[in-house]
């Protein structure tokens, strides 16, 4: 029978290594974006905002006539170059997923002595492709194109209605802060990021939940430093039946892993973040719970994970009041 620290061990060393690839990942679309991407909208952009100012001494439906053709090619390009890059995100998660299967797979042979049903490529698919924020993976970056075409066309016409200068308008949509491409930039490496991360998850569980019960619960386990939020704080050592519990990542960048616990055998002995974070000097704590919260905590009268609701969002100032009135004076 395995030591579970070697569990443990191959658990953080993986999480680790899951990290690097979605740094990679993230790295890779933003490379796209830059060279292919986005210059083709901008591209097209200027010249849809151009061909109307050419238009300017005609009739304003006239020049609205020009807008909307031009927005129309500016649409085109937006949808078709946002699914390709949906696609190349789908492919690259996707294949990752299955390396996860392939090494669950291989680490319970060398660790258990269990085979598990083999998890065929369908199923990588469907855990790749499940729920995330309400929709499926494809679905959600579709909408995310249909957002992005929205969102250029009002600007546009806002930009054009106010008489605003060329760039001015343009750099609404392209500027590299604050703009239409720089949020959806943003929320194209939230999906691919998020997609990574709770793909690995999936497919762990699903591994596990092959083994017989031979592997029936897992630990929640954060990084502990200055960086490691409230929510995963408070999920950290704690542990949940395969399959029934939260898995990693419970938000953007988040760094937890799951560590898989043989049957009948105790959670390995870690540092909690509780732990951690008391031994950490005042100022470290009031920089990481803020200076109310580290008060709360130094009293030794909360656990940490009493500074999160049952859905492991932070409670609000006012919230903590109601915990200990005394305290908060
Ligand atoms: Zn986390």
């Amino acid at each position: 029978m395995a030591e579970p620290e070697s569990l443990r061990d191959r658990a953080i060393q993986r999480g680790i290594s899951v990290q690097r690839f979605n740094r990679g990942l993230l790295r890779r679309i933003a490379e796209r974006e830059n060279e292919k991407l986005f210059k083709a909208i901008e591209k097209r952009i200027k010249l849809a905002i151009r061909a109307a100012r050419r238009r300017g001494p005609l009739v304003a439906t006239e020049r609205n006539q020009t807008v909307q053709q031009r927005l129309n090619v500016v649409s085109r390009i937006t949808r078709n170059r946002l699914n390709q890059e949906a696609g190349e995100i789908y492919d690259e998660v996707l294949e990752l997923a299955k390396q996860e299967r392939d090494r669950q797979e291989a680490m319970l042979i060398a660790v258990l002595g269990v085979k598990i049903k083999h998890i065929t490529d369908a199923e990588v698919e469907r855990l790749v492709d499940r729920h995330f924020n309400g929709a499926m993976l494809g679905q959600w970056l579709r909408h995310l194109a249909t957002q992005t075409d929205e969102k250029i066309r009002r600007k546009v016409q806002a930009g054009l209605s106010a008489d605003e200068e060329d760039e001015v308008i343009a750099a609404r949509v392209t500027d590299d802060r604050r703009s239409v491409f720089s949020e959806t930039k943003a929320a194209i490496a939230a999906i691919a990021s998020s997609a990574t991360l709770s793909s690995v998850s999936r497919v762990q569980q699903a591994a596990w939940l092959k083994t017989d019960g031979q592997i029936d619960r897992y630990m929640w386990t954060a990084i502990l430093d200055h960086r490691t939020c409230p929510t995963c704080m408070a999920l950290d050592g704690k542990v949940f039946d395969v399959g029934r519990g939260p898995i990693p990542t419970a938000h953007l960048l988040c760094r937890c892993v799951a560590i898989p616990l043989l049957a009948g055998s105790e959670p390995p002995e870690v540092t909690s973040y509780s732990e951690w974070l008391t031994d950490q000097p005042e100022s470290i704590q009031n920089d990481i719970l803020g200076e109310t919260k580290a008060r709360l905590f130094r009293s030794g009268k909360f656990e940490i994970d009493e500074f999160v609701d049952n859905k492991g969002t932070p409670l609000s100032l006012d919230e903590m009041r109601g915990l200990d009135p005394d305290l908060m004076a």
